[in-house]
């Protein structure tokens, strides 16, 4: 009772300090929170490195409750900004707002199960569901979706709001791309459907939009016929140009005779080979990385990793295909490292992993992470500038790069990626720790990340940054370039008082730039 009583204290004081026109028991029907432990949990992300607290957190039980919290704040007299969260694993605070509410999209007090439409071959689900949940709906069904993360605690409308990738990307497009409708609960607090067909300038908008336009409360996804199993392979490159020709190979590849994943990853130290992405290499089988020639090279290795997905119906076949494929690469001939494991297993792989550090208290530290996508034109000076010169022989976590086809992206969604056919995710995956050891330390690494952008920069690589973090408005308008004026355009129509996803930095909130500041 009495804790009831000073949540209400405390959200008609909210009341007056947002101007909001609504009664304290209707927000507290909606599902508005003041509780410290909520208020504590929205105020951090995976990254760790930057502390903002919300004025309220929001748990709603549906889009209605959603719209409703952000029409009031769009008719609210001083306003005050609204921030979807789904698993609050942003590296940079953009799910964060100190100026507003955080609505917390995952784990909602009544969240229904996605429905599987198996003829039709799709799956509506709730903006906050976790891809992981999502899998597990339609693995029921038999079937699944297409085009995933490599981590399966995300929630869909975080990895929409961005675009979604991982080495099925190359075929069938990021998971922005294999969306057929979405519910979105627009700026001035308007409930919409969206397509292609209906509402279709909102539709590409939100798609890969940072959460600037509306909030996802409802996406339905294109499904597949989920594969029952997994083979699983790594060889290793002791040359750049031969690793990258055979990436761009194996992504130009149509039909059955192909893989179904394709993702790499550098080695920089022999440490690497054993840490949390490539518990793959069994102790049974240890891999000396100087045995493989990587010393003539910088002390540099990469890694192809590949997937062929198959039914047990078709398991005998399986193994002339993966020959018949690996045959036209040029690996290391004796660096062949393969296993089979059930689908789910393969896509909840980085689970596993997660499990494992947290064990050690090695999850919950910072994660200076750089996210770039680099032309496929520049790789090699990229190769040579970074992973031969500026990152030395230390990483601190995990490099992927693998290769896209730009043409399985719609140019009409809101993400920009580099002008050319083929493109290349570079992703510095790295942990600081503070272990009294200079290299993993946050300076550090955040330092490094500055030399790479700074040595792309005056090398004339345009890269655009994936999951992007600037400061200025001046750097954001850079980043989109020829997108900019309708980004900009399709914020002043959706969300013309900037009340959205405040934390990215784009947009200032109307009500900060005028003179009802002094209000806060
Ligand atoms: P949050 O961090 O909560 O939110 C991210 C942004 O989206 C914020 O601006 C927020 O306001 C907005 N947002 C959240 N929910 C909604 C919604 N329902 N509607 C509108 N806007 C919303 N990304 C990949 O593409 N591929 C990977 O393989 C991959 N692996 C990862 C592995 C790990 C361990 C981690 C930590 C991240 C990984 N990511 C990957 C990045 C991830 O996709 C993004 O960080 C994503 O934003 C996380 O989703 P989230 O639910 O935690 O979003």
């Amino acid at each position: 009772m009495a804790t009831k009583l000073l949540l209400t204290f405390a959200i008609c004081r909210l009341i007056v300090t947002v101007g909001l026109t609504l009664e304290p028991t209707e927000l507290l029907r909606l599902g508005l929170t003041v509780d410290p432990v909520d208020v504590e949990s929205a105020s951090v992300d995976f990254g760790l490195m930057t502390k903002v607290e919300p004025l309220a957190v929001l748990r709603p039980s549906s889009a209605e409750d959603v719209a409703q919290l952000v029409k009031a704040a769009y008719e609210s007299s001083h306003g005050f900004t609204v921030s979807a969260t789904g698993h609050g694993h942003s590296i940079n605070g953009q799910a964060q707002t100190g100026t507003g509410v955080v609505v917390q999209m995952s784990g909602v007090r009544s969240s229904g199960k996605p429905s599987v439409w198996g003829g039709d071959m799709y799956v509506d689900v709730w903006g906050g569901e976790l891809w992981i949940d999502v899998l597990k709906s339609c693995l029921e069904y038999g079937l699944a979706p297409k085009s995933w993360t490599d981590y399966l605690y995300l929630s869909v409308g975080g990895t929409l709001s961005n675009a979604g990738i991982s080495g099925q990307a190359f075929h069938h497009g990021p998971q922005i791309s294999n969306v057929h409708e979405l519910d979105v609960v627009t700026g001035k607090g308007e409930l919409m459907t969206c397509s292609k067909e209906q509402n279709p300038e909102l539709f590409h908008a939100v798609l890969g939009g940072l959460g600037q336009f509306g909030i996802i409360t409802r996406a339905r996804i294109s499904l597949e016929p989920a594969p029952q199993r997994v083979r699983w392979i790594r060889v290793l490159y002791s040359n750049f140009s031969a690793f990258t020709k055979d990436q761009e190979y194996l992504i130009s590849l149509h039909g059955n005779q192909k893989f179904d994943y394709v993702e790499g990853f550098v080695i920089v130290d022999e440490g690497l080979i054993n840490n949390w992405r490539s518990s793959f290499f069994s102790p049974r089988n240890p891999v000396k990385i100087s045995s493989l020639g990587s010393n003539n090279n910088g002390g540099v290795l990469y890694c192809l990793e590949i997937t062929k997905n198959y039914h047990e119906s078709t398991a005998e076949t399986i193994d002339q295909e993966i020959e018949a494929l690996l045959k036209k690469l040029n690996f290391i001939p004796t660096s062949v490292f393969t296993t089979d494991l059930p689908y789910v297993d393969f896509l909840d792989r980085v689970h596993k992993a997660e499990l494992k550090l947290r064990s050690k208290g090695m999850w919950e530290v910072p994660h200076p992470w750089l996210n770039l996508f680099v032309p496929k034109s520049k790789i090699a000076d990229f190769d040579r500038g970074v992973f031969k010169g500026i990152l030395g022989n230390k990483t601190s976590g995990p490099i992927l790069i693998y290769p896209m086809n730009k043409n399985k992206w719609d140019d009409k969604s809101s993400v920009v990626t580099p002008d050319e056919d083929v493109f290349y995710l570079v992703a510095f995956l790295r942990s600081a720790l503070d272990n009294g050891e200079e290299t993993q330390s946050l300076e550090y690494l955040t330092n490094q990340n500055r030399l790479i952008l700074k040595f792309c920069d005056e090398d004339g690589i345009k890269v655009k940054q994936y999951l992007p973090h600037y400061k200025t408005q001046s750097e954001w308008k850079e980043h989109y370039g020829s997108k900019w004026d309708r980004f900009q355009r399709m914020k002043m129509k959706f969300d013309p008082r900037h009340i959205l996803a405040s934390g990215q930095n784009i947009f200032t909130p109307t009500f900060l730039s005028s003179s009802k500041m002094a209000s806060w």
